[in-house]
């Protein structure tokens, strides 16, 4: 097929990036890996208190509702990019991998039994189901695609909507323009041994506690399923870390992590929160303010943690050095939250491709030729940000398509 602009990711800056397109006249074609649109934002929690709070995280749906139109954009979900160069007239020429959907839209009636009754939680419901499809099946967890003979969600189906067997397609596609929308990756924690993650089951990260407050409206302990009397914030895991070679601030924890941390008081006031930080970034509109009702809900601790051990009673030891005076101290929590930040995509995204990566892994592209980078791919932004700098690179791919 042919478009005027190929877009790889179908997050916020994707979502924003292919509307923006469309409405100056011009064909656009998603390719997302995931089942859904919306990226991260969409895997985020409203952290509204007696009000909204500014997080963002509506602000894909909003993204979503400008493309709701029949219209100039095409979606690929389930796709891989497998190659991506640029020809000798200029364009670009993409081969991509459909995986098929596995649940049949005109069969499946939304009852969710899949989901319920997987035994790996292949089986996926939309973290925006207003559009598209609300479940879909993910064939990187699922059993029956690790050769076992797994059949549950076939059998849990009542109105026949599942094929697992249908096969993937592979497509051409011819584009005048590419934007790469990939996002950052969060960081992983358990590349900090030293806090945990993965050995001490109540440490969990921002993102962990993102998807729990989203799916679940509330903060259970993952040992126990019950709520944390008291809960910590590590903030800057993987950020400002010379050592992991993470020099720089990713810009969204502290506001995310303050903003939960309010919310979590705001639900259950009974909870003790905590914050271990070394320096609070203040980045947007009425932050400081902001800041200020966070510093009366949540006790915040100047320093940085050494390494967690169980304690007692199911409790987690955590040891820090206290800026305030410089004395060493423990002390004991039910939940701890590391606040993990963002770091450069994955490497390998066709290598064909004239993308060049900064000093801390985060992609440029090369406008002269048509490539352009969108959203947190190039550099660490919040939600809004994302969407403000794929407008501007939507614009500038607009006057590339428009010989400007
Ligand atoms: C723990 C945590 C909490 C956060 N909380 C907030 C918050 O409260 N408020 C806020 O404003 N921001 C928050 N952020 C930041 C926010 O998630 C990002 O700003 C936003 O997701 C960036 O949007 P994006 O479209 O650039 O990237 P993403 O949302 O990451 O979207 C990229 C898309 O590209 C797809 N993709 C990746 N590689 C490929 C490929 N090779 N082929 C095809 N598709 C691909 C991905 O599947 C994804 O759908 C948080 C981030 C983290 C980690």
């Amino acid at each position: 097929m042919q478009t005027d602009v190929l877009i790889i990711g179908a997050g916020m800056a994707g979502l924003t990036a292919a509307a923006r397109l469309a409405e100056r006249g011009h064909d656009c074609l998603v390719v997302e890996r995931d089942l859904f649109p919306g990226g991260l934002t969409a895997t985020l929690s409203c952290k509204a208190v007696e009000s909204c709070v500014r997080c963002n995280a509506c602000l894909v749906e909003d993204a979503l509702a400008d493309l709701s139109r029949p219209g100039r954009v095409g979606f690929r979900y389930r796709a891989r990019l497998l190659s991506c160069r640029r020809t000798e007239e200029g364009g670009y020429l993409a081969r991509i991998e459909n995986a098929p959907g596995r649940l049949d839209p005109d069969l499946c009636t939304d009852c969710g039994l899949c989901a319920e009754q997987c035994p790996v939680r292949a089986v996926r419901r939309s973290g925006v189901p207003a559009f598209g499809p609300r479940y879909g099946l993910d064939a990187g967890i699922c059993l029956y695609f690790k050769g076992q003979p797994c059949r549950v969600c076939l059998d849990a189906c009542p109105s026949g909507a599942i094929r697992l067997d249908a096969p993937s397609e592979e497509e051409t596609v011819e584009a005048r323009a590419v934007i790469v929308a990939v996002g950052a990756r969060p960081f992983d924690p358990a590349l900090k041994p030293r806090y945990g993650y993965s050995r001490l089951t109540d440490v969990v990260s921002g993102l962990d506690l993102e998807g729990m407050l989203r799916e679940r409206g509330r903060v259970l302990r993952p040992s126990d399923g019950r709520p944390p009397d008291r809960i910590a914030f590590i903030q800057c895991v993987g950020s400002r870390d010379r050592k992991l070679g993470r020099d720089y601030c990713s810009r969204v924890c502290c506001g995310y992590a303050l903003r939960l941390a309010r919310l979590i008081r705001f639900r259950r006031p009974e909870t003790e929160v905590s914050m271990f930080y070394m320096d609070l970034q203040t980045f947007g509109r009425d932050f400081d303010r902001f800041e200020q009702r966070a510093r009366e809900a949540v006790e915040m601790i100047r320093g940085v943690p050494g390494e967690i051990e169980a304690g007692p009673d199911g409790a987690l030891a955590v040891p820090f050095m206290d800026d305030a005076d410089g004395a060493r101290r423990v002390r004991f929590f039910d939940l701890v939250v590391l606040s993990v930040g963002l770091g450069g995509p994955e490497a390998g995204l066709a290598p064909e491709l004239d993308l060049s990566t900064d000093e801390d892994g985060f992609l440029t592209g090369d406008p002269e030729t048509g490539l352009f980078v969108a959203g947190a791919a190039g550099g660490p932004l919040n939600a809004a940000e994302s969407r403000a700098q794929a407008e501007g690179a939507a614009a500038l791919a607009a006057e590339y398509l428009e010989g400007r």
